[in-house]
């Protein structure tokens, strides 16, 4: 199973800019990769907010404790 959130995520559906090299790592790293979706900063931020980040990588582990706070603030 790849991640359950590839339908709508920025990140999977090449929608956060032009780097699809970096796209490809992070797909394989985590979107399609069933030991590791669940460690990428885009799904754990979403899994406690309902909120899709608009720029958040999936390798942006830092602080997240403060992203989940900001989202749910709006101030993201
Ligand atoms: S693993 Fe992260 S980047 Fe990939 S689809 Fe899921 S939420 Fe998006």
């Amino acid at each position: 199973m790849s991640c359950p959130m590839v339908g709508g995520c920025a990140v999977f559906n090449d929608k956060m800019g032009a780097m699809p090299s970096m796209a490809n790592i992070f797909k394989k790293k985590f979107c399609n990769n069933d030991d590791n979706f669940e460690n990428c900063a885009r799904y754990i931020v979403k899994q406690a907010t309902g909120v899709a980040h608009p720029s958040l990588m999936p390798n942006q582990n830092e602080n997240l404790d403060a992203v989940i706070a900001d989202v749910k603030a709006g101030k993201v």
